[in-house]
């Protein structure tokens, strides 16, 4: 779908075997920049590059066009195709140092990071030939028509990055801002809340992409930063209010947290088991106040 004249969104769908017999129907977005070269942003999961590929083709461009694959981080549905991409295109890869080693060695991230299904969900560890830290910009066809502004906004994971796109207003935030009602997912609550707050800083944003929600635009972009504290604050006060004074199970916790959530049964998995634990790690914090700046 095209967005802008040069930015094109791609919805991926595909499905996480939680449990055997149970799916979890999951989608993401990928981002392509078509200007002088073509700049990727996220590759969605193995086999995606079919779909990335067939697209470009349908907009009268070639896949070999492809010049630079940034990963917005290191998790299964960004990185998953980017080792396709690389060896069908010879281009570059760029993403954040705290997330290189998951990218170059998945099976790392597999053993520190389990996901259901990551050996189906991952084509394979590509390597990292540029590091993206806060305050870079990325020039991404030699016009500087299309740079990025590179924000390091961790939480999601330590190494997550958003960029801006001055030049049309556009934010890619990949998969730092939870969307309310669906699976939240990170490392560090608190961080969490600060790198939303971050981008919810950037003044003159127009169009949000985010990788796990439809494209925002004006105050729609800000309405959903701001739904984004409120559904964190939510489960912060919902796991903490279902673990007590004591150390519950970290299963039977999830379950509950679930369940009070409203989220489906079938959500229950190693992710939310990580991020109800983070919630947990700050029990002691109101996670609004204790990060407003
Ligand atoms: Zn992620």
């Amino acid at each position: 779908m095209q967005i802008t004249p040069a930015i094109h969104a791609l919805r991926h769908p595909f499905q996480v075997p939680v449990a055997p017999g149970i799916v979890l129907d999951r989608f993401v977005y990928s981002y392509l920049i078509a200007g002088e070269t073509i700049t990727l942003i996220d590759t969605g999961v193995a086999g995606c590059e079919k779909t990335i590929f067939e697209y470009i083709r349908s907009i009268g461009r070639d896949p070999r066009e492809i010049s630079l694959i940034v990963l917005t981080h290191s998790h299964p549905d960004h990185i998953g195709a980017a080792r396709a991409i690389r060896e069908a295109t010879r281009c570059s890869v760029a993403a954040h140092p705290a997330e290189r080693a998951w990218i170059q060695d998945v099976e790392l991230q597999n053993r520190e990071r389990p996901v259901p299904g990551f050996s189906t969900l991952v084509g394979g560890p590509v390597s990292v030939d540029y590091d993206l830290e806060a305050g870079l910009t990325i020039d991404t066809d030699g016009t500087r028509e299309y740079d990025l502004e590179v924000m390091h906004t961790p939480g999601h994971s330590a190494g997550s990055v958003a960029l801006f796109m001055p030049g049309d207003g556009v934010l890619f935030s990949g998969d730092v801002i939870p969307v309310s009602g669906d699976l939240p997912v990170y490392d560090d609550a608190v961080a969490s809340v600060h790198s939303i707050r971050l981008l919810r800083s950037v003044r003159s944003i127009r169009i949000l992409l985010s990788a796990w929600d439809e494209s925002r635009y004006g105050d729609d972009a800000y309405a959903q930063m701001d739904q984004a504290l409120e559904y964190l604050q939510k489960i912060h006060k919902t796991v903490i209010a279902s673990a007590g004074n004591g150390n519950p199970d970290s299963l039977e916790l999830t379950k509950n947290v679930v369940a009070a959530l409203g989220l489906p049964p079938q959500a229950v998995n190693p992710l939310l088991i990580r991020t109800f634990t983070a919630n947990l790690r700050a029990r002691d914090k109101d996670i609004l106040a204790d990060s407003r700046q």
